[in-house]
């Protein structure tokens, strides 16, 4: 029998030209039914009780070339403690080439939801990633334009 996901799987594939491999598959169904923002080793544990060969490397490469065309979102750079002098809330623009860190003031009339509010909240941010002018310099060219996925640039 073919679920749902399956079948929107296989029109995606059909769409970028992709083979619909069962590993595919396996990773981007179990991602569907997942909002806890797994890590590869979630992925691949669960992934292995419907496909025990599969190797961590495979679920890895599938991740990977997931993000590349933007069926799924990779948080990166939350793995190593950093340690900020500026208490209080306020953004963070990353640089995803050098790492460089840099802060931005709170935006005005940005609203959180509520029901998040109420959770016992400790820390407050926005976490922009991009590329930083200098790293932007050095490779000659502009930062590659994606702004239109995010809220601020939607039509009004
Ligand atoms: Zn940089
Ligand atoms: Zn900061």
């Amino acid at each position: 029998m073919q679920t749902a996901t399956h079948a929107e799987f296989l029109k995606l594939c059909r769409k970028i030209g992709w083979k619909c491999t069962s590993q595919r598959l396996a990773v981007y169904e179990f991602l569907q039914g997942n909002h806890a923002h797994p890590d590869v080793d979630t992925v691949w544990f669960a992934v292995r009780s419907a496909l025990p060969t599969i190797t961590r490397e495979s679920v890895y490469r599938i991740l990977n070339e997931f993000t590349e065309m933007g069926i799924i979102g990779r948080l990166d750079h939350i793995d190593n403690a950093r340690y900020d002098s500026r208490v209080g809330a306020h953004g963070h623009f990353i640089c995803g080439q050098c790492g460089e860190i840099s802060d931005f003031d709170w935006p005005e009339g940005a609203v959180i939801p509520p029901e998040m509010l109420s959770r016992g909240v400790s820390h407050m941010e926005i976490r922009l990633v991009g590329i930083c002018r200098r790293c932007a310099a050095a490779t000659g060219g502009s930062a590659p334009s994606q702004a239109n996925d995010f809220p601020n640039n939607q039509p009004k």
